[in-house]
């Protein structure tokens, strides 16, 4: 669409010429980093900039959340777009002049770019609105980290225009820069946390057989746990499972009462309740078992902390070809998932969809820190990217819809 109504070469040429104001923005968002649900002062710039491009509706969300509708009187499909807004409690550790001033909350997951990409994919949009045959739905979403789509679709941001495909796009440090990661299927890990209590009775060192000590159950259990993936689920299907805090005893020659564990569970498929794998169930297996074993007793909880992003075929195929015309390289297209989450999984669950990856990773410019670390930072130059993928999406999604008409 984009080659018969503006030309590849116009596009990249706005494009252009928005770059120096959208860098601004981000810096702008950068050093006033705001944390979710509290995204005040974001979603404010979000909503005057979107009120002031043509052919776009603008309407507020549960806490702070922004939506624009572009063409919201057209007849056709409607494609979602969202961007999350929402910075981490981390403090800041690089020496960028831009660095956050809110101390204590940073950008440390490109959140900061995210909003100021789809801010400039707006207004290229709104330019373009008489070529669009439907609706655009800019999501400007709170608290990505703790959950905020939930929240957003519990408000009807799917409805009203109904939205028939959502796209997300996250900039990624470990993906290079020019490098486009896009996948069908599990491309982002289900999460379930777990907190395990084992019990047993306290005593002396010395005299181990008039206790029932928890320490050496635990150790077990840590053990066995791992056998979960190595031994009963499909080796191709990632699984995580990791205890990341364990507390108990008060003193070196004193037996505890009891031991506590904490950690997660992560895997790259769809492994809930009522899966066959289902992770979790198969934790309170092995746990059961070695507290009978060794006549401890236990309490169990795990909670579901997000559901995997699982993306439709046929919308990756459609953000694949957007990628491959965006970067004229095959080669440069690859296929990418992560054992992290991403709460996008709450609109991949309702309406297709696709959550891809544009690569922002260069050491020369120091942008190869994971995410989430006190020296997170971006390649700014693959913030064009990001622009003329959701540009691209569109148009060739429209273009996919009339095709399956024909
Ligand atoms: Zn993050
Ligand atoms: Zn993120």
């Amino acid at each position: 669409m984009i080659a018969t109504g503006t030309p590849a070469k116009k596009l990249r040429q706005r494009i252009g010429e928005l770059e120096a104001q959208m860098i601004e923005r981000r810096r702008d968002f950068h050093m006033y980093p705001e944390l979710g649900f509290d995204e005040d002062r974001t979603s404010r710039i979000v909503e005057e900039h979107l009120g002031g491009l043509e052919g776009i509706t603008v309407r507020r969300y549960t806490h702070t959340g922004i939506v624009g509708v572009l063409n919201a009187d057209k007849p056709g499909p409607t494609v979602l777009l969202r961007a999350d807004m929402d910075a981490l409690p981390v403090q800041e550790e690089t020496e960028v002049p831009y660095r956050s001033r809110n101390d204590g909350v940073m950008h440390a997951c490109a959140h900061d770019a995210h909003t100021a990409i789809l801010m400039t994919a707006a207004t290229i949009l709104s330019e373009l609105r008489d070529e669009i045959p439907g609706k655009v739905k800019l999501v400007f979403q709170p608290n990505e980290e703790v959950g905020g789509a939930e929240d957003m679709i519990a408000d009807g941001v799917l409805e009203d225009p109904v939205v028939d495909a959502a796209f997300a796009v996250h900039l990624w440090t470990p993906l290079p820069s020019g490098v486009i990661g896009v996948k069908a299927g599990c491309v982002m890990a289900g999460m379930d946390v777990f907190k395990l209590i084992i019990t047993g009775l306290g005593g002396h060192t010395g005299y181990p057989e008039s206790a029932i000590d928890p320490v050496i159950t635990a150790a077990e259990i840590i053990q066995s746990a791992q056998t979960i993936q190595t031994r009963e689920i499909d080796l191709m299907k990632p699984t995580a499972i990791m205890f990341a805090k364990i507390q108990g005893g008060t003193k070196n020659n004193i037996i505890p009462g009891s031991v506590e564990l904490e950690g997660s569970m992560r895997y790259l498929y769809d492994g809930g309740p009522g899966s066959v794998e289902n992770p979790g169930q198969r934790l309170d297996r092995i746990v059961r078992g070695l507290c009978e074993a060794h006549r401890n007793q236990y309490e169990l909880e795990i909670e579901r902390e997000n559901t995997p992003v699982i993306n439709d075929s046929a919308m990756a195929r459609v953000v694949y070809t957007a990628a491959v015309d965006t970067l004229g390289d095959r080669t440069k297209v690859v296929e990418h998932a992560s054992m992290a989450g991403e709460d996008f999984a709450s609109f991949a669950a309702r309406v297709p969809s696709c959550f891809y990856f544009v690569g922002t990773g260069n050491p020369q410019k120091r942008s190869d820190y994971p995410h989430h670390n006190a020296r997170f930072n971006i390649d700014e130059d693959t913030m064009r990217t990001g622009v003329e993928m959701h540009l691209r999406t569109v148009f060739q999604y429209f273009e996919y819809r009339r095709k399956r008409q024909q």
